[in-house]
């Protein structure tokens, strides 16, 4: 069988990195196909090597072209916030698989983005999709209760005596578990990425979102589990390395040998679980019922949260403001919103909203 020819999009971030090395080390399964970065920099044989950013239409041409080649096989999407959803959806389109690293893709368009991946649906590259997406393996839908997100709670969780209107931003940023972004380690810290993956989750595995619930496990070794009709939990357990579940998208259905060290169950001791305390953390919520509202309302979630955050990291409001922020956009939303079109107008709507009305 002939390596299976891949594209990745965002190839300078940190998924891109550790896509590009997973493909290394494994050349008689994968080939680096084409790439997408912002600067130059890497140096590397590919049939694309794109360079640019979105919105340049050079650059969205040659992705376009990319994507949709006859000889690509699977495209990584890697590129953050909004600008991932049109080469996401070309790509689906012109019928890759597709994983998917970027969740803003399946908040703001999942029924679009499921419908058009039909069949084949999503390779989850989200390390709590992953472990829901593997724990579903082999099992019927019907048989499924419900989903439980883990979430390491971020650093102000376990600290309920710390006032969230006097936070500071580099308090905000020391994330106990994972090394990531500042707008992903931002959004940990308010839990709002729980609410985005609550509506990922959602999109990629067709359960209803009040079947899909958070809970707060700070050691981050379950990367989240599914409850069955019959009382059963499968979990699915591991370091927190991004490689795992990088290598099992790529792979899937395989699995790749060593694709992370192996761990010994010794490691795994000391778990915990907690209740997430929503009124001290009301973002899971706010997604839920913009998810539930749906149209145009997930989009404004999304945008207003990545201003507001941006507002919080400039000095701009208190990081208990993010959230109000993102609640002002969403009750002020006139609705609408079914169309990629009309989803991306809802996006730009919220960011002219809290620009125009001085919301931060
Ligand atoms: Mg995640």
């Amino acid at each position: 069988m002939r390596p299976l020819n891949i594209a990745v999009l965002g190839a300078t971030g940190s998924i891109g990195r550790q896509t590009l090395d997973v493909i290394d080390r494994n050349p008689a399964r994968f080939k680096l196909f084409g790439l997408s970065e912002g600067v130059r920099s890497t140096n590397r044989k590919a049939e694309y090597l794109v360079h640019g950013h979105a919105g340049e239409p050079e650059f969205d041409a040659q992705v376009e072209a990319m994507v949709t080649d006859p000889r690509c096989d699977l495209v990584v999407v890697a590129i953050p916030g909004a600008r991932a959803l049109k080469p996401t959806m070309s790509a689906l389109h012109a019928g890759k698989e597709v994983a998917l690293a970027t969740k803003e893709v399946l908040v703001m368009a999942g029924a679009l983005v499921m419908k058009a991946a039909g069949e084949r649906g999503i390779r989850p590259i989200d390390s709590e999709h992953s472990a829901i997406w593997q724990c579903l393996w082999g099992e019927e839908r019907k048989n499924v209760r419900g989903l439980i997100i883990t979430a390491s709670g971020g650093p102000f969780w376990a600290h309920p005596e710390l006032d969230l209107d006097q936070v500071t931003v580099e308090q905000a940023l020391n994330h106990p578990k994972w090394s990531m972004g500042p707008k992903v380690t931002i959004d940990s810290a308010t839990l709002m990425n729980k609410g985005l993956e609550l509506i990922e989750a959602h999109h990629l595995f067709g359960i209803p979102l009040d079947a899909i619930s958070v809970c707060i496990h700070p050691q981050s070794v379950i990367h989240s589990l599914v409850e069955f009709i019959d009382g059963s939990l499968k979990a699915q357990l591991g370091r927190p390395d991004m490689r795992l579940p990088i290598a099992v998208a790529l792979a899937y259905p395989d699995r790749l040998p060593n694709a992370v060290p192996p761990t010994s169950p010794r490691e795994l001791s000391g778990l915990e679980f907690h209740d997430l305390d929503e009124s001290r953390f009301p973002s899971v919520q706010l997604a839920r019922q913009a998810a539930a509202r749906s149209g145009g309302h997930p989009a404004v979630l999304n945008a207003a949260n990545e201003e507001a955050v941006n507002a919080f990291l400039g000095g701009d409001v208190p990081f208990s403001g993010i959230v109000r922020v993102v609640e002002r956009a969403l009750s002020a939303f006139p609705g609408g919103g079914g169309t990629l079109e009309e989803i991306l107008e809802a996006d730009r709507w919220a960011r002219a909203y809290i620009r125009e009305n001085s919301v931060v």
